[in-house]
């Protein structure tokens, strides 16, 4: 489950032992056989290197776009999942953008924008302190220099409130409630009496899309995103009982009806829909419980959501091969680790192997992997990236996770191309 937030490690040494390697293989290199000298010796020694580097340069190129080409024919997506930075992180993000992110060819980051954002559609949505749209074309220019495709996130029904705190959207417009009886608790504890989790939208409020999707358009205008990500995770509150408009209606068309008005929205701009899982998953037949999966009876949805919304599929303890679950269905799924680094080289490794041991219809399906990242940008900067976290985080942890699945993934690469020579 997402609801822990975890510090951790990784490291900085590890950065600078990596780019002292790569010091070290340069100041190794023999030099060329035509160096030095002046004079028509040196010009032709001058002619020569021109010429030599061209030709580097064209094998280099031709070699990189070879391999980027095979990369993509392993595993088509290759993600990083983390919340939008505070704009006081955003040029330290970008540096992680471009020395982290880029060298990997990660080619997907989706961004957890939520409210940290100055919408103009809706002000009053806006967290103090959030993006503006001129930091915003930062983050797209750096994702376009890196060819990574850069996705907007915000929490849609589920996740308006998280312990003892509403989000914006139920604070400005509190008659969106699916549970107005349930009150914020002074101290939040889990369990609790009135089972929450965190608050929802009621999906059947005449009014609630009108603001939603405002805030949507806006902010993939702004991020000029194909794709959104509406979150839908860990819906624990649907079909209310107490619910004018829900109660008594059938919770998996609830949770399918929304996800398809969503998707229809998007598609008005030709943008593509990515939820997470869980909700589509049957916790107890699955033994995947109430939050990796649902307990609530929403996971017959996965018959009823249109086939072209993207799954996330997000298994954080044990590498769970429920991918080929979301494929037979015929949903395109990206498998998604978080902390645990043998789990997402087991991930990776199955999502390689789900692919070659599959039909052709099948195949495509199976679309790749994303890290996950459940602390804000600004917070993984300090901890994990910087190698300060501590006790068992600084083993498992998000940035040390993402770089084993990374080398996980250059392998299996190498492997494949080496087969095929
Ligand atoms: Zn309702």
């Amino acid at each position: 489950m997402k609801m822990q937030n975890l510090p951790t490690a990784d490291n900085s040494k590890d950065r600078s032992s990596r780019r002292k390697e790569a010091l070290i293989s340069l100041e190794g290199r023999s030099e060329p056989p035509c160096v030095g000298g002046y004079g028509l010796g040196g010009v032709l020694n001058w002619a020569c290197r021109l010429a030599l580097m061209m030709t580097v340069c064209a094998l280099t190129a031709g070699h990189s776009a070879a391999a980027a080409n095979d990369l993509d024919k392993l595993m088509p997506v290759r993600g990083f999942c983390i919340a939008a930075p505070r704009p006081k992180h955003l040029e330290r993000f970008i540096a992680f953008i471009n020395d982290e992110l880029a060298p990997r060819q990660v080619n997907t980051l989706i961004l957890r924008v939520d409210y940290n954002y100055q919408y103009q559609s809706h002000p009053e949505l806006a967290e103090n302190g959030a993006l503006s749209r001129e930091d915003v074309k930062k983050l797209v220019n750096a994702c376009r220099t890196n060819h990574i495709r850069l996705i907007p996130h915000i929490n849609l029904l589920g996740h308006q409130s998280w312990a003892g705190n509403t989000y914006g959207l139920l604070k400005q417009y509190p008659e969106f409630d699916e549970t107005p009886l349930v009150k914020m608790p002074a101290k939040y504890e889990w369990p609790n009496p009135d089972g929450l989790y965190c608050k929802s939208y009621c999906p059947l409020h005449p009014k609630v899309h009108d603001i939603v999707f405002a805030l949507v358009d806006e902010l993939c205008d702004a991020f000029e995103a194909d794709t959104f990500h509406a979150g839908m995770d860990e819906v624990f509150y649907i079909g209310d009982d107490k619910c004018p408009r829900c109660a008594g209606k059938d919770k998996a068309e609830l949770f399918a009806g929304e996800v398809r008005v969503i998707h229809d929205h998007l598609a008005q701009k030709s943008r593509s829909l990515w939820i997470w899982g869980d909700r589509l998953l049957d916790g107890k037949t699955t033994g995947l419980g109430m939050w990796e999966a649902s307990y609530n009876n929403t996971w017959r949805a996965i018959d009823l959501i249109p086939k072209d919304v993207v799954i996330c599929d997000w298994h954080y303890e044990r590498p769970d091969q429920t991918a080929v679950y979301f494929a037979m269905k015929g949903l395109k799924v990206v498998t998604c680790p978080y902390r645990m680094p043998q789990v997402a080289v087991t991930q990776a490794q199955d999502m390689v192997k789900f692919r070659k041991s599959s039909t052709p219809e099948m195949r495509e399906r199976f679309q790749g992997v994303m890290q996950t990242v459940w602390s804000d940008a600004g917070g993984f900067l300090d901890r994990d990236y910087q190698g300060k976290a501590t006790g068992k985080n600084a083993v498992n942890n998000s940035w040390n996770t993402f770089r084993a699945m990374f080398d996980e993934i250059a392998k299996l690469n190498e492997a494949k191309s080496e087969k095929e020579k």
